[in-house]
């Protein structure tokens, strides 16, 4: 399993302000997240305005989640309908209050993105832009330029103006397409993106080209050289268990079940998971809880901020701890379990769901003596892995 996220996407009020920073032309827009600061919003954009669902999905304008309002008093019925709104599964809590373009007359698609199956960058283009950019891809093909671009050289003007060429842009917007997508590039550049996407990038009646909306995926293992990355992260949107683990260091995440897990090593951690949710069918279907690795070296302090972790889950009902001696040997694990225990109590945290421990490997023995001296009310010791799912299972399902 990989480490963390790499890869942070945006919504689009956040790449819009990346692409005003670089120098794309985007229009005027600010976010927001009650009805009645819409009315505001558009007074300051000049009395009228389009109020855009912010949630990370495409599709928003099929699904009712962007609208034109022509007055003030329009933003806030509108902003009203859309806040709240489910698109796609996913919630609209924010909508950016942008300004209006002037009359659309084409859209268009631009984009550059990293291709990793080809070890290189690629930009995309088409005039077919506004609908969805994949169905381009699979019925008119044809329609999508895809240049791929050399990191040393990067899209100089001349550059841009291949793609342009390739993408067969209208001669009169050409130029302009062309100085974007070399702005475009600086954003990709500069904040260390993995994608940067325009679509509708609309020429509109004044003849302008302008990015109507965005999408941005930044690389967040460039977030060391880029500290005005973190407050782009949705740390509402994370899961709060999932934020506290990353927090205590834990490679921690949060599944959907009953039956928390703790593991040393990602692997048994993996085969853990497989093993409890097999058990748990014979057990009215209880799953696990989550994947929690404490790493091969773990000490009863990491133990305690693991439980700790586990055992504030509501979702959680029981405890599988496994572990295979390693480095540390069992009798350091067990004696961190008891030590856990104690703490997390000492802490005055509720410990009252039944943790079933395996241990086995390096001193498994004398590992499994600790505990059962220690006789502590929650704990059981089973010691092969299918027994102790199936034991974990169980008491969940009782629970
Ligand atoms: P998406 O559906 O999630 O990709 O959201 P978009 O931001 O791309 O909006 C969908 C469509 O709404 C665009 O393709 C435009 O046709 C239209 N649209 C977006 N912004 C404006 C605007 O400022 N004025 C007008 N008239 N239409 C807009
Ligand atoms: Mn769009």
């Amino acid at each position: 399993m990989e480490k963390g996220r790499t890869r942070v996407d945006l919504f689009e009020y956040q790449a819009r302000d990346l692409f005003a920073k670089h120098g794309v032309p985007v229009l005027a827009g600010e976010v927001i997240d009650t009805p009645e600061a819409a009315r505001e919003a558009t007074e300051r954009l000049g009395g009228k305005s389009v109020v855009k669902a912010q949630v990370k999905v495409g599709g928003r304008g099929k699904a009712g989640g962007v609208k034109l309002a022509a007055t003030p008093d329009e933003a806030v019925a509108r902003a009203t309908d859309i806040l709240g709104m489910d698109i796609k599964g996913h919630t609209v809590h924010k909508v950016m209050i942008a300004e209006t373009a002037p009359e659309i007359l084409e859209e268009y698609y631009v984009s550059y993105l990293l291709d990793r199956t080809n070890r290189t960058f690629l930009a995309m283009a088409s005039v077919a832009g506004g609908m969805d950019i994949e169905e381009v891809a699979a019925t008119t093909p044809e329609k999508l330029a895809k240049v791929p671009v050399n990191a040393n050289e990067g899209v100089t003007i001349e550059k841009a103006r291949e793609i342009v060429a390739q993408a067969k842009f209208p001669a009169e917007v050409a130029e302009q397409v062309a100085e974007v997508m070399v702005t475009l590039w600086k954003t990709f550049v500069a904040e260390d993106a993995l994608l940067v996407e325009v679509n509708p990038l609309a020429k509109v009646a004044s003849g302008d080209v302008i990015a109507l909306d965005g999408k941005v995926s930044l690389d967040e293992n460039a977030d060391f050289r880029q500290p005005e990355h973190e407050a782009l992260e949705d740390k509402a949107a994370a899961n709060p268990l999932e934020a506290a683990a990353k927090a205590k260091g834990l490679n921690y995440v949060k599944l959907e079940g009953q039956v928390g897990i703790i593991g040393n090593g990602a692997g048994l951690v993996m085969s853990t998971l497989d093993v409890v949710a097999y058990a748990g069918e014979n057990h009215g279907g209880v799953k696990p809880a989550n994947f929690l690795d404490i790493g091969g070296g773990a000490s009863a302090e990491v133990m305690a901020n693991g439980l700790e972790i586990i055992l504030g889950d509501p979702d959680v009902k029981s405890v599988f701890v496994n572990v295979f001696g390693g480095i540390t040997a069992c009798d350091e694990v067990a004696k961190g379990i008891v030590q856990a225990l104690e703490l997390l109590k000492s802490k005055g945290e509720d410990v009252s769901k039944p943790l079933v421990v395996r241990l086995d490997g390096n001193n498994a023995e004398l590992g499994r003596k600790i505990l059962s001296d220690a006789n502590h009310p929650l704990v059981q010791r089973v010691d092969t892995m299918d027994g102790a799912a199936d034991k974990a299972a169980e008491l969940a399902a009782a629970k």
